[in-house]
């Protein structure tokens, strides 16, 4: 069997980190089994529905390295769900409802009200029709077939039909709801296993239905715990939460990748700069039941990890040309995000900006001019110079290197003197020295 999986979104907002979490598990699945990841538009509501959506979405896939092989829209598969329909219809499966949103909210009241449960009651088949009414559309339920399924991050799940109400499926515009053209693309597409959020687990129990009811087994499901952030629901602060803005703040896709792979296990989040070691991890018994926290301090930090072994190669079209794999590999330690690295480049090349001395650090300063023109630079200059200095005046530690570090970088901090200093040029050294 072939592993096909499917990320379908609507394409009615941004990515944000909870859909992109789907996305990637979806993508780390396929990628395991050597199987198809595609991605499906869910642009039923075309209303909602918006191209830039849809552009986007392709984008932040690409961006975060999740390549598709293959993509469906529903919105131009109308035929096909007109076409199961059809069939479900002839079978009795889909029947015609003719309340009105207002009956059926007073319904939903008086059984609120009486501490039952707000199920919809089917009408007896000789109920009368109304004929000014555009029915809606709904399910019928087997309520003999008990709907059960090993769900591979919840373990065994038992629904009893008697005990639901037979779900929308099409309203009376003739406007198609989720269930239904999912479950439908599910079957044409091959989909071997969906993996979504909980809050599908009772859609997927009355879609369990329906794949019997269009005559195919229904696929793997994996209902994983939802995402939440520090302080509560992730779905206040979405747009901070989105690809643009966190590509903006300079979180790597990678950081957010191995961020999210590990989020909700048991298993401890590693600073990996490649996907391929994600997949080889991705197995969904791994996944608690509990919310997975979403903390964004946290992916900075791990960003920011990520960067200090981040080869120049991978990130090189990113980088001004001055920062060659030297003075990467000198300042990636001190980086929080790529962008910070354009910053280096006038410590390295200037122009610089020289900071007014201590008069206490004159002397320290006085001696690094005077030492440094005789200084071999191809050697280690830092040790030569302080070596100098300290004979020069007896000054040691901080005194020693930070009135030095501030000469030469204009910096109270920042990486190893010994690896920065050569690979600034002797003459601005020097010179940087003497302005002090
Ligand atoms: N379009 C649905 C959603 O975004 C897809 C759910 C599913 O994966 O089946 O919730």
């Amino acid at each position: 069997m072939t592993v096909v999986t499917r990320f379908a979104p609507s394409p009615t907002g941004i990515l944000h980190v909870g859909n992109v979490r789907t996305a990637l598990h979806n993508w780390l699945w396929a990628r395991k089994h050597g199987g198809r990841f595609l991605l499906r538009i869910d642009d039923t509501d075309l209303e909602r529905s918006k191209e830039e959506y849809v552009d986007a979405i392709r984008a932040d896939l690409g961006w975060l390295g999740f390549d598709v092989d293959g993509e469906e829209r529903q919105s131009a598969r109308f035929a096909l769900y007109e076409a199961e329909f059809a069939k479900l219809k002839a079978a009795g499966r889909v029947y015609a409802c003719y309340e009105t949103p207002e009956e059926l909210d007073i319904r939903r009241k008086i059984l609120l009200s009486r501490g039952l449960p707000p199920d919809y009651e089917r009408k007896p088949a000789d109920a009368p029709v109304p004929d000014d009414v555009a029915p809606h559309w709904r399910f019928r339920l087997d309520h003999d077939a008990a709907i059960e399924w090993t769900d591979l991050v919840r373990g065994p799940q038992h629904f009893e039909p008697k005990t639901m109400s037979d779900p929308v499926v099409r309203r009376a515009d003739g406007s198609w709801l989720y269930l239904l053209p999912s479950v439908i693309d599910d079957i044409a597409m091959g989909i071997t296993h969906v993996v979504r959020g909980e809050d599908h687990v009772s859609n997927t129990a009355t879609q369990i239905q329906m794949f019997a009811a269009l005559g195919a087994s229904p696929p793997a499901f994996a209902h994983e715990a939802l995402l939440v952030g520090t302080e509560g629901k992730l779905s206040k602060r979405l747009g901070s939460l989105g690809m643009a803005s966190l590509r903006d703040e300079g979180i790597e896709p990678i950081a957010l990748a191995a961020l999210l792979a590990r989020l909700g296990t048991s298993d401890p989040v590693e600073p990996v700069t490649r996907l391929a070691p994600l997949i080889e991890g991705i197995d969904f018994a791994r996944f608690g039941r509990a919310p997975a926290r979403f903390d964004e301090a946290e992916l900075a930090l791990l960003n920011q990890k990520i960067l200090h072994h981040t080869d120049r190669d991978a990130i090189a079209d990113r980088l001004p040309a001055a920062i060659d794999t030297a003075r990467w590999n000198a300042i990636r330690p001190n980086l929080q995000t790529v962008a910070e690295a354009a910053e280096w480049v006038a410590v390295f090349d200037g122009p610089f900006t020289p900071t007014a001395a201590d008069e206490a650090d004159r002397a320290v300063l006085a001696a690094a001019a005077a030492a440094a023109p005789a200084i071999d630079w191809s050697a280690d200059p830092w040790h030569a110079l302080t070596g100098a200095v300290k004979e020069a005046t007896g000054a040691k530690g901080r005194a020693l290197f930070l009135p030095l570090r501030r000469a030469l970088t204009g910096r109270d901090h920042g990486p190893d003197m010994a690896e920065l200093l050569p690979l600034i040029d002797k003459d601005e050294a020097v010179a940087r020295l003497s302005a002090a």
